[in-house]
């Protein structure tokens, strides 16, 4: 039925809501993590900010922000946006919320189905496949993104690995219901790891192939991915769930009417980015958004706001985003960078020249000079 082309549900109006739609903090600090990884890689002068599903836009406008603050900083370097949205929906509010509007459809380029400008002058494109973004110098991000790409779902039994697979109801007309597969199947043979120890385990390949290639485009022409979802390290079995308006919802029940969404599995996400670049997390929003400096700047937005309704609205937020029973602990933060960034290549003829690598920002302890 096509739920993200068709009814793409972000936001307090639709069916779920994210970090982004929460508050602008969450966009600001992310910002600030590409501004800080450009640094780190001795400011070259052009990137491209890559987003993977990008919503409502809302996280790309928050960034585009600090780059703005920033410009002093940024000066130099010239900044591009690519959107990959399957959604016309969507991209059309995107095109709304950055551009005011202000968009051309790109009919003689087949890559970028749409163009157009930001109210902060930053040429902005919009694709449907990653493999369409022109290659280059890229900071990629994927918010919420990789939970809602198609899974398949695995079941162990007594003779072996069985596919759980969605059957029509003998009993109930119109009803579908999950049965497993009477023996292996293609999926059983390729998708699960050899060492595998769960006893139910979901996989999606989709999202191995896609940061095989945010991998090999970083590996290739530098650069870095953040990626943030809820999800665990390998350990979670059934997560596959539904939701409508913010309501949890039967996966099964009126398909494409409802956000279907599942855990992402960060360690096969490791997996696929290895040997191209190294990874760091996955490291939990809270510890994650701390080591950004969240209090920091919760503090000015509270000294700045004159009134009461608004400081109360900050740190509601503020506890949505941090809280451990809220988001603070079931969201993940995860990156993929050259292995330069982390480790030295050898410099065999000049050991002694090797100055300290900057840590990482969001992903070590802040610490105030
Ligand atoms: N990052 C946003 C939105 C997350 S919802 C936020 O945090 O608010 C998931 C997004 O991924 C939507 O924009 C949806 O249209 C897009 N999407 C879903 N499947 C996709 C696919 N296969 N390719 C590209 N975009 C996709």
């Amino acid at each position: 039925q096509g739920y993200y082309t068709r009814r793409g549900g972000v936001g307090e109006s639709g069916d779920f809501i994210t970090s982004p739609e929460i508050s602008q903090v969450f966009g600001e600090l992310i910002g600030i993590w590409y501004v800080s990884e450009w640094m780190a890689m001795g400011k070259p002068n052009t990137f491209q900010l890559v987003e993977l599903g990008p919503g409502r836009g809302t996280l790309t406008e928050d960034i585009l922000r600090v780059f703005k603050q920033l410009a002093s900083v940024l000066s130099k370097c010239d900044v591009s946006v690519h959107l990959v949205e399957v959604s016309p929906k969507l991209s059309k509010i995107q095109a709304e919320m950055l551009t005011g509007g202000k968009v051309q459809p790109n009919p003689e380029d087949k890559s970028a189905y749409m163009k157009g400008i930001s109210k902060t002058g930053i040429p902005i494109f919009w694709y449907r496949d990653i493999q369409d973004v022109p290659p280059g110098y890229s900071f990629y991000l994927a918010h919420e993104f990789f939970d809602a790409l198609p899974i398949h779902k695995f079941q162990r039994t007594e003779k072996g690995w069985r596919e759980v697979l969605v059957d029509i109801d003998p009993e109930v007309p119109e009803q579908l219901r999950f049965v497993l597969s009477p023996s292996r199947t293609p999926a059983t043979q390729n998708f699960i790891q050899p060492e595998e120890t769960r006893d139910h385990v979901e996989v999606c390949p989709e999202a191995g192939v896609i940061v095989q290639r945010l991998a090999s485009r970083i590996e290739k022409d530098g650069g870095a991915a953040l990626v943030a979802d809820y999800g665990h390290d390998g350990t979670k079995t059934d997560t596959f769930r539904g939701f409508r308006n913010h309501k949890l919802h039967d996966v099964l029940s009126a398909p494409g009417t409802a956000d279907l969404t599942a855990d992402v599995d960060f360690s096969y996400l490791r997996k696929m980015a290895q040997g191209k670049t190294a990874t760091l997390g996955p490291i939990k929003q809270r510890q994650f958004l701390k080591n950004m400096g969240i209090d920091l700047r919760l503090q000015v937005l509270l000294q700045n706001s004159g009134d009461t309704a608004t400081r109360e609205q900050l740190l509601h937020s503020y506890d949505m985003l941090m809280n451990p029973e809220k988001m603070g602990d079931c969201f993940n933060f995860f990156a993929l960078l050259p292995h330069h960034r982390l480790v030295h290549p050898d410099k065999k003829d000049k050991p002694g020249s090797k100055s300290p690598l900057p840590p990482v920002a969001g992903f070590n302890e802040l610490l105030l000079k």
